[in-house]
């Protein structure tokens, strides 16, 4: 971290005695950098002898003509304002076919506001399908690191192979982003992160890693959190790798919440401003197109995306729209309240507009990006404490409406359903029954549960709650309690699933493996390990 001897801050403290005679420097250098020559001009970076690209860069929700390119500028990430006055900053942007940008296929300049905490998201059209890119940011003489992203492929061209990976929960105190590394290594097209991308919570004792001791509440808070996260090289690594569809969960706002309501019965209102500070933080942060600007504490992060015929992801949000979990937060007793017809996972609006687009999919697969998990995980057979009414578990009526759509025979069933799920911190493969109590029920889709990145710490391979879990529920079919990510390869005839583990998080450095892979077949719903 950067203290008061960092020769760049002292700069910037006298400078800052005349904000007004930085600002224009600091945007005149802006300009001037970007005037019609190549920038940067190196006279330039010597005056400015910090970097204010601090954060990395992003790339995300690629389509087959674009994607948005994001940084946020901070010369000092965990001061107020991220250690910029509060004044506007000319950046320069590019986009090239190359990695040394001597072919540019786009540029651009854009201004980075204060009142978003100098965060930029570009949203750059123009570009052909299926074509690795290259991107930086020029402001004040400076430049970013680069970022590689990728572009959809066009609709209509055939598509051997779609490689990605999904990853969730990666709890900064709990251990090193190490998973996220080794993903940023992977040879793939998209990162696709399902939530718990931070943690609100105060510090704990005997962590791997700290952060200041507050649970966070205000705007100022979740940047700064957010900032902390971001200045991980792993993730930033992982970020600059290659474009990222995100949703969250519950820990980008606060544990557990549902739509208005938090644990802790706090009055809407209230909570409210705490929702939309953080929804502000997270829009800031992350590459989301500028439909996902917040209103107040409103913002619509569902979505949908085409690879080609052969992938569509919708992207879902279970956390704003949901009713409140049913006999309390958290792992509570199975009560009448979790069959209620009108309790809703995703609210009326969310819920059709997935099922219609389902229905109109022509795509070969279909996959749902989801929060906390679908099927059924109930780890003691009749003890009726052994639901989370936090999961789908608690929201039985919304589940069966969504399983039945996939399994009815009509023509509208959508092709080859599979859902992705993170939030519990292990890893799981299970089919998706019509009828989870009934095991001559039709199977109708697969999930892929991946774990934590660094959530949890350490793990395991196996733990009491899997084994008992494995032996309840027949449609679950594989259980890991170890830390990583799952990398899917995509082809017409399969869809197959890797599931990637770190021996530790606790320190820098563990490699990755494969610890199991499971294969779905084109048409065939159900899951077979390979
Ligand atoms: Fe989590
Ligand atoms: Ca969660």
């Amino acid at each position: 971290m950067r203290s008061c001897d960092d020769p760049f801050i002292r700069t910037l403290a006298s400078l800052a005695t005349d904000r007004r005679e930085f600002l224009r420097r600091f945007a005149l250098f802006g300009v001037a950098a970007i005037g019609g020559r190549p920038f940067p001009r190196t006279r330039l970076l010597r005056r400015f002898s910090d970097n204010p690209f601090t954060l990395g860069v992003a790339s995300g929700d690629p389509l087959h003509d674009g994607v948005v390119l994001w940084t946020r500028l901070a010369v000092d990430p965990l001061a107020a304002g991220g250690g910029l006055p509060p004044e506007s900053v000319r950046v320069a942007w590019e986009i090239a076919h190359d990695e040394r940008f001597t072919r540019i296929a786009r540029r651009g300049e854009v201004t980075a506001r204060p009142a978003s905490a100098h965060a930029l998201h570009v949203e750059v059209d123009g570009l052909e399908p299926d074509r690795v890119y290259w991107y930086r940011f020029h402001a004040g003489g400076e430049v970013s690191v680069i970022g590689r992203t990728r572009t959809a492929p066009s609709a209509d061209v055939p598509l051997d192979e779609f490689a990605f990976a999904f990853a969730s929960c990666q709890n900064y105190e709990q251990g090193f982003f190490t998973a996220l590394r080794h993903l940023s290594e992977e040879d793939i097209r998209l990162v696709v992160h399902l939530g718990d991308y931070i943690y609100e919570n105060g510090a704990a004792e005997g962590r791997p890693r700290r952060h200041p001791p507050n649970e966070i509440r205000t705007l100022e808070d979740y940047r700064h959190r957010h900032a902390l996260y971001r200045l991980d090289g792993d993730l930033q690594a992982a970020h600059a790798a290659a474009p990222w569809i995100v949703t969250w969960d519950d820990h980008e706002v606060d544990n557990n919440y549902a739509a208005d309501r938090d644990e802790r019965d706090t009055p809407r209102d209230e909570f409210l401003l705490r929702r939309a500070a953080s929804y502000q933080a997270y829009r800031e942060h992350l590459p989301l197109r500028n439909a996902a600007t917040p209103r107040g504490p409103d913002l619509r992060l569902y979505r949908r995306f085409r690879f080609g015929p052969l992938l569509e992801i919708n992207v879902l949000d279970g956390r704003q729209y949901r009713t409140d979990q049913p006999c309390g937060d958290g792992r509570q007793r199975r009560c009448e309240a979790a069959y209620d017809e009108r309790a809703t996972m995703l609210g009326a609006t969310q819920e059709q507009w997935l099922l219609d687009g389902l229905a109109a999919s022509t795509r070969r697969w279909n996959m749902l990006a989801n929060q906390v998990p679908l099927a059924q995980i109930d780890n003691e057979p009749g003890d009726p404490a052994s639901f989370s009414m936090d999961r789908w578990d608690g929201y039985v009526a919304a589940r069966r409406r969504l399983l039945g759509f996939l399994g009815q025979q009509a023509a509208r069933a959508p092709h080859n359903p599979v859902v992705i799920t993170g939030d519990i911190h292990s890893n799981w493969v299970g089919e998706l029954r019509t009828d989870f109590d009934d095991v001559r029920s039709p199977v109708v889709g697969v999930e892929f549960i991946g774990t934590s990145l660094s959530s949890g710490g350490d793990g395991s391979d196996m733990s009491d709650f899997g084994n008992r879990a494995l032996a309840a529920n027949p449609h679950l079919r594989f259980f890991n309690n170890q830390r990583g990510y799952v990398r899917c390869v995509v082809s017409p005839r399969h869809w197959r699933a890797d599931y990637r583990v770190l021996d530790y998080v606790s320190r820098p450095g563990s490699p990755v493996a494969t610890r199991a892979s499971f294969v779905i077949e084109n048409g065939r719903p159900g899951v077979t390990s390979v």
